[in-house]
């Protein structure tokens, strides 16, 4: 999507680790504009596919997801992130490795708002080695709900996570597939 690469170009940074910094427009300052248009596109590439509710984890999925709930108009429901947690009965549980922030936490979800029924869509902010992702595809797994794709806003294609996605099957759409880091620029992929 040009619109968001021009913007990753404009205001990124990359830092060590290979971990992109938009913190002034996707994951700390938000722009509801930019927003409100990846939304808008994920819902266009996934209007076929009959979700009935998003999955995330908070917080730096809950802005792209909510927005996509609105242009799909169904429910979004984020995971919350506990270091870690004791009384579970009520809850679908899975535990992720935190990319930038290197700890891990348990993810959870009320086991009322998800039923048999549902067919999600997951969408995060990044996907770098798939982590966040696989956690939610777990809690899927226990919930047996069908998860009918994965959109995220930025995918680092030279990480884990594309393969491990598209391996499982699942249809993948990133808004903005960065190739390489080079020399402190990013190189998106062609396609
Ligand atoms: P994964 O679980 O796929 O390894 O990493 C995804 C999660 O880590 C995302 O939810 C995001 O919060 C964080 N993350 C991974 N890579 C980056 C990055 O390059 N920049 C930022 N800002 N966050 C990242």
């Amino acid at each position: 999507m040009k619109l968001l690469e021009d913007r990753i170009r404009q205001d990124g940074t990359v830092l060590p680790g290979n971990v992109l910094k938009v913190d002034n427009f996707l994951n700390h300052q938000v722009d509801p504009q930019l927003m409100d248009q990846l939304g808008a596109e994920f819902a266009r590439r996934f209007a076929d596919a009959g979700i009935t509710k998003i999955l995330t984890v908070e917080s730096s999925g809950i802005a792209p997801a909510v927005m996509t709930g609105l242009h799909l108009n169904v429910p979004v429901i984020f995971a919350r992130k506990h270091k870690s947690l004791t009384l579970t009965d009520h809850l679908y549980t899975a535990k992720v490795y935190s990319y930038t922030k290197q700890v891990n936490n348990d993810i959870s979800i009320d086991r009322r708002f998800l039923s048999p029924e549902d067919r999600v869509l997951i969408i995060d902010d990044f996907l770098a080695n798939g982590q966040a992702v696989q956690g939610l595809l777990d809690i899927a797994k226990t919930a047996q709900i069908e998860v009918a794709g994965v959109g995220v806003v930025i995918e680092k294609r030279f990480q884990k996570g594309h393969k491990m996605v598209t391996d499982a099957g699942i249809q993948l759409e990133a808004l903005a597939s960065i190739a390489a880091f080079e020399d402190n620029t990013v190189t998106f992929a062609e396609d």
